[in-house]
């Protein structure tokens, strides 16, 4: 019997959230033993059972599997979560597994995070400890399991503990941060770069319908095709923060459109008022403010931003690159930019879509905060409004609204090529 205990992969240093799009290549590519790089290899691993016993002082999670897979485990604070990263895992559980636990687990969610990377997000119900985290391989005819043990302790133990798993979480991605800073910014080739930005994936659903659609599958078919109308018109370079089920720390969605030098960046998002608001439906835009507009803008922001939260990105490894004396003015220049083309989107979107009565709003969206690229971020529709839903995941509603956006970004780039004096491309 093989235990394979606490293996600290590069896979948890880059889903730690301190690491750019360049070191998930790396991560992938360079290290042959990496669990990204198995997966691409060998059959994916299935989850198809998960018990959770125990009490409020031990709790165990064991999880079945198809094969034996190797794992890294380690804790967040604020709120305490314990995250376990595994290769690309295809959870086949029961539908509701993991929204009630028990003991020190109070609940868990479940998906891939990565192509090759999958992982499991613990809401702790206080501080805790990892007591065992390993892998049983398979005998007889008991499949792979794996145990995680958490023992209750105080919060300064707990604190403790952070700290010594960060310190060796922080040198691990020093060094890959070392090779990413040196870099170059992928070469363009003159057109504007349009970063389309669909939300949340992987673990991270987003909303989710009352009858089951999620935000995240929505968001994404929707930006496929409006990369795909974009890159029909061969005016732009297209970048997608995401092109599959995979989650993207809010940060990261950030430093690919600084690292593109992007032109504009969209984010595609659909909202939810929940059961108690069915009527509200309509499209909204909105922009970056440091004061939201009004308090279903404010709401709406602080529920977009936890998607880091939801993920286990660990916030306290994220650098403050953004750290520099022009900011203040460049920030005024963009988001200038950013309500110009929030704007024209309004006035494209009345002819096809549905409009919030309120169609223009602002807050403090993580995702919206490159000082030098003009962001928006797009909410389609309600998902808690069955009109709005049946919209979204039509191909007709689709199209014209895709159709809508893409005139809408060409009206935006349109007088700044007339003048020669397109404040993007960055230089
Ligand atoms: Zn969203």
């Amino acid at each position: 019997m093989k235990l394979r205990r606490f293996h600290r992969l590069a896979l948890g240093a880059v889903l730690a959230g301190a690491l750019s799009a360049h070191a998930f290549t790396a991560a992938r590519a360079g290290d042959t033993a990496t669990p990204a790089r198995k997966a691409s290899s060998e059959t994916v691993a299935v989850a198809n059972a998960v018990r959770v016993g125990g009490d409020d002082s031990r709790t165990r999670l064991i999880l079945d599997l198809s094969r034996s897979v190797e794992l890294s485990a380690f804790t967040l604070a604020d709120p305490y979560r314990v995250v376990v990263d595994l290769p690309q895992v295809s959870f086949s559980l029961p539908p509701k597994s993991g929204e009630n636990g028990r003991g020190l687990i109070k609940a868990f969610r479940y998906g891939m995070v990565m192509p090759g990377g999958s992982r499991i997000v613990i809401d702790a119900a206080g501080p805790v400890r990892i007591d065992k985290a390993f892998v049983l391989d398979p005998t007889g005819d008991q499949p792979a399991r794996l145990v995680l043990d958490l023992v209750s302790v105080d919060r300064d133990t707990f604190m403790r503990n952070l700290a010594l798993e960060n310190n060796a979480r922080r040198q691990a991605a020093a060094a890959t941060h070392k090779s990413e800073v040196e870099t170059p910014a992928p070469a363009g080739d003159g057109r504007p770069v349009v970063v389309l930005d669909p939300g949340h994936g992987g673990l991270d659903a987003g909303t989710t319908a009352p009858s089951g659609e999620a935000e995240k599958s929505i968001v994404l078919d929707f930006a496929l095709m409006l990369r795909d109308k974009l890159e029909k018109s061969g005016k732009y370079h297209v970048v997608m923060t995401r092109g599959d089920d995979s989650f993207i720390p809010l940060g990261e969605r950030v430093r690919i459109a600084r690292a593109h030098k992007a032109s504009l960046f969209v984010s595609i998002h659909a909202d939810t008022l929940g059961r108690r608001n069915p009527e509200t439906r309509g499209a909204t835009i909105y922009t970056l403010s440091e004061r939201a507009s009004d308090g279903e803008a404010a709401n709406l922001a602080e529920a977009e931003n936890k998607a880091d939260v939801i993920a286990g990105v660990d916030l306290s490894s994220e650098p403050n690159d953004v750290a520099d004396i022009l900011i203040d003015l460049a920030q005024r220049e963009t988001k200038a930019f950013s309500t110009n083309f929030a704007r024209k989107l309004v006035s494209e979107l009345k002819s096809s879509a549905k409009l919030h009565k309120h169609p223009l709003k602002s807050a403090g969206f993580k995702v919206l905060k490159a000082p030098d690229v003009p962001s928006v971020l797009v909410e389609l529709g309600y998902v808690s409004n069955p009109q709005d839903l049946k919209l979204m995941t039509s191909d007709g509603w689709r199209r014209k609204v895709v159709d809508s956006i893409a005139q809408a970004i060409a009206d935006f780039f349109a007088p700044q090529v007339a003048a020669g004096a397109a404040p993007k491309p960055r230089p």
